[in-house]
């Protein structure tokens, strides 16, 4: 179990810090605004109304202690980098920031944070390919353009074998599903049936070609 700070508790801090609840870790939330501490106080570990621009506050929390801390605090940007500027100082080792534009980003990585997030771009881009890509449930970025995929067969790709799908596509399957089964070595002659899952890996160019099956 860990032990997590999550500052500003708006939609995405909440919903950070609620997760983190569900995944069995300890979670103080902090906020400045009452009514936004007040929505969760009953979720979390701790929940504190406070400025977290003070680095007093910080440190009299112990969030020192934590084993990261996530600053979701989004439009207020002078806000932010104070609140990473007394974390570092308070030797807080894994800081996740939450970036609003590419001028606070800048900043961020310059003052060198574990990780720099953009929920909105990223959804955003989740979102487009979701819908480019419908067949594709989830996928994972390994490097730019090299993915893992997890693909749902549908009513178009029943009956087809196994190796006709992948057949000179360059794309690397890991595994197969089929409703409680998993199979990590496949039968290139096994008959695909609607609602089977596969999960492949592979470059863009590659995963283009299988996707063409799809249409
Ligand atoms: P979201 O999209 O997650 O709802 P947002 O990107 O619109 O949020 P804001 O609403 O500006 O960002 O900030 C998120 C939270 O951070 C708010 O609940 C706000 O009260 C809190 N916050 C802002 N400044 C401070 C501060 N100095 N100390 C603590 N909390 C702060």
């Amino acid at each position: 179990m860990g032990q997590f700070a999550v500052i500003g508790l708006g939609s995405f801090g909440a919903t950070v810090a609620t997760e983190l609840i569900g995944l069995k870790h300890d979670v103080i939330g902090i906020d400045s605004n009452k009514k936004y501490v007040e929505n969760i106080a009953d979720q979390l570990t701790h929940a504190v109304i406070a400025d977290a621009t003070d680095e007093h506050v910080l440190n009299e929390l112990n969030i020192q202690n934590c084993d990261a801390a996530v600053v979701a605090i989004g439009e207020d940007i002078e806000a932010s980098i104070l609140c990473v500027l007394h974390l570092k100082n308070l030797g807080l080792k894994k800081i996740w920031v939450k970036a609003k534009s590419k001028a606070h980003h800048m900043i961020l990585t310059h003052l060198g944070v574990t990780k720099i997030i953009h929920p909105e771009e990223d959804m955003g881009v989740r979102v487009a390919h979701s819908l480019s890509y419908p067949m594709v449930s989830r996928y994972m970025v390994l490097e730019d353009d090299h993915y893992i995929v997890k693909v749902q067969i549908s009513e178009s790709q029943n009956g087809l074998r196994f190796n006709q799908l992948m057949d000179q596509t360059d794309v690397r399957t890991l595994l197969h599903k089929r409703g409680k089964e998993l199979l990590f070595s496949i039968d290139p002659n096994l008959i695909l049936q609607t609602g089977d899952i596969i999960v492949v890996e592979g470059l863009i160019e590659p995963l283009r070609r299988l996707s063409k099956h799809f249409k």
